[in-house]
């Protein structure tokens, strides 16, 4: 059975399923309707929010690829057309020159800035739904993109706080920083940690070492 097919589409799954084919489709209008007026693509604005919010190590043509789920290729075409319109600079890490670094310039910084509102609409009419209800779609929502994630159709970026390998205050005196991320065994200074990361695994408790 489809839920494509509205003479098929009877199930709660079903409904649910084009319900969230068509906020899908919703959040692409958003991005393209934005586009327009910033004659950006779609694969652009979310490059610049990307490059924005991602942790350090993550900035990469790489690691574009993987956010948007785009080849090498793709994503370095991308990061060209920005380049171009002088929103980002790529430039090879010193350590391995086959890794491209991407950064923001100053004019990408506040091109991003402005885009962060581009799903407003989405959230206002989420807040305008009581609250029981929202609090039930955000543990729907969670647990549907935790089983999406685990088939390896997402990937969940997120910051360190909240993640099971983040150890919280775990050398206060290292002036690399006083926190600790055992995946990558690595200290972590405070602002780093509000950075998301594509290695994050939820601990299941909020905030706690
Ligand atoms: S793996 Fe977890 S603790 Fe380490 S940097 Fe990523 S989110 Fe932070």
């Amino acid at each position: 059975m489809s839920p494509f097919d509205p003479k098929h589409r009877t199930t709660v799954g079903g409904q649910i399923t084009i319900a969230l084919y068509r906020i899908a489709q919703a959040i692409d209008y958003l991005l393209r309707e934005r586009g327009k007026t910033t004659h950006l693509s779609p694969a652009q604005i979310q490059a610049l929010l990307f490059l924005r919010h991602v942790r350090p190590g993550v900035r990469t043509i790489g690691g574009l690829a993987q956010r948007l789920g785009v080849t090498y290729a793709t994503a370095s075409g991308v990061a060209d057309a920005l380049e171009g319109k002088r929103l980002i600079t790529r430039d090879p890490l010193p350590d391995d020159q086959r890794v491209v670094t991407l950064s923001l310039t100053d004019a990408g910084e506040v091109q991003a800035s402005r885009l962060e509102n581009v799903l407003d609409e989405i959230e206002a009419v989420i807040n305008d739904l009581p609250g029981a209800e929202q609090a039930a779609l955000l543990r729907a929502t969670q647990a549907i993109v935790a089983r999406l994630q685990q088939s390896g159709y997402v990937r969940v970026y997120e910051m360190c706080w909240g993640c099971q390998f983040f150890r919280r205050n775990a050398h206060p005196e290292d002036p690399r920083g006083p926190h600790h991320c055992a995946f990558v065994d690595a200290p972590l200074a405070e602002p780093v940690t509000y950075f998301e990361c594509p290695d994050f695994v939820p601990s299941g408790e909020h905030r706690e070492v």
